[in-house]
């Protein structure tokens, strides 16, 4: 059962010693020439080699064993609705689940779930609102879930989205899923949000589940939302001669997911390469959803785009922390002074093919997880649900 958690504040100092490899979450800079961490008050302080770290009056020191370390994962796109239940496939406890899989923080894409949910105005925003507080003030297993996206309906005006920013609303959930789909108005409500310091995605492709739309890319183009909606379908993909369209034809997001379309997802990632715009890319599970939850999915969906979509592995890793962050301004995501001390320490599966963590990971094989820390504190240790690491940190 999940470990219930307030947005809870790092005392004392946290030194990581003996990381073996330190993954940075940016593709300019994939690894770093580092194997020590300090964090104070959750944020980073130092990365470097210890003898360049101020690791003294430490009150946690984590000896990685020679594991990895990476930036805690980011799920950008989920489905959640209250607390760490969905009523989607009736669990509870999944928020949790994906903690251990690595993921720190996951982005709401709309509380479409909600048995009943609001269609009229002042309901779709109270219920964003309502959601935006409560996951500010409830954090499942440790997770920050970034909630509170409500889903454009017709008729909004202007000072809907002005009222929505005011108090404390920051996304916008899947444009497509409520009653506009049209690209113009769209559009117009995407840039009044915009405006207001609201970021926007929208749903791709054929309807997800009975109820929602099919979004094509001349619409998904018009409608000019900052975050391209699982670019690869949820489930179901556009051509791939619309989704190289939307890659070339705009410079927002390219969200892959895992519940989509596997080989579209491949083909967009194959895309955003040719142009040399892999920033773009970033990744999601889009869970719950018909296919259940993953808990595994954004490893499962690094692990497949560096075997199959031949990515190096390092990199694979940054279309799941650092590009995120960067694309949606987010303080994670990253290893570098400042950032949230958000973790996620893995190693090679025991029995794995592959000769080390990124080898096994380029073969397909998922990483095991031994260790989670957000803001600087310990979340979980060995993972219930990744393969076992060959090496697990240890807390000295
Ligand atoms: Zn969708």
């Amino acid at each position: 059962m999940a470990l219930a958690a307030g947005p809870e504040k790092q005392t004392g100092k946290l030194v990581v010693r003996n990381v073996g490899l330190m993954l940075s979450g940016a593709l300019e800079n994939p690894v770093l020439d580092a194997d020590t961490v300090v964090a104070e008050q959750g944020r980073i302080t130092a990365v470097g080699r210890a003898k360049d770290c101020d690791t003294d009056g430490a009150t946690v020191v984590i000896d990685a064993q020679g594991c990895a370390l990476s930036p805690g994962l980011i799920d950008s796109h989920v489905h959640p609705v209250f607390g760490d239940w969905t009523p989607r496939q009736g669990q509870i406890g999944w928020i949790d689940s994906f903690l251990n899989g690595g993921v720190t923080t996951m982005i709401s894409a709309g509380e479409v779930h909600l048995p009943g949910r609001p269609r009229d105005i002042v309901g779709v925003k109270a219920l964003a609102i309502t959601a935006q507080r409560a996951y500010a003030n409830f954090r499942p297993g440790g997770v920050k879930v970034l909630a509170g996206a409500p889903v454009i309906e017709q008729g909004m005006v202007e000072s809907d989205f002005a009222e929505l920013a005011a108090a404390g609303v920051t996304l916008l959930g899947e444009v497509g899923l409520g009653t506009v789909k049209a690209g113009e108005e769209a559009q117009k409500m995407v840039a009044w949000a915009r405006k207001h310091g609201i970021q926007s995605t929208i749903h791709t492709g054929g309807p997800s589940v009975p109820g929602s739309g099919y979004i094509d890319a001349d619409t998904v183009l018009a409608a000019d939302a900052d975050i391209i909606g699982h670019i690869n379908g949820g489930h179901t993909a556009l051509p791939l001669s619309q989704i190289r369209c939307l890659c070339e034809g705009c410079g927002r997001a390219i969200e892959i997911v895992h519940n989509g379309n596997e080989l579209a997802g491949l083909s967009a990632l194959r895309f955003a390469r040719d142009m040399d715009q892999l920033d773009r890319v970033i990744l999601g599970t889009d869970s719950p959803a018909g296919s259940g939850v993953q808990p595994l999915g954004i490893l499962r969906m690094v692990a497949l785009l560096s075997s199959l979509g031949e990515l190096p592995a390092e990199l694979a890793f940054c279309l799941a922390t650092g590009n995120t962050a960067r694309q949606r301004k987010l303080d994670c995501g990253l290893i570098e002074v400042g950032r949230s001390a958000d973790f996620v320490f893995m190693d090679r599966a025991q029995h794995s093919a592959g000769t080390d963590l990124l080898d096994s990971v380029r073969k397909g094989d998922l990483p095991g997880v031994g260790m989670v820390v957000i803001d600087g504190i310990v979340r979980c240790h060995r993972s219930r649900n990744s393969p076992p690491a060959e090496r697990i940190p240890a807390i000295v």
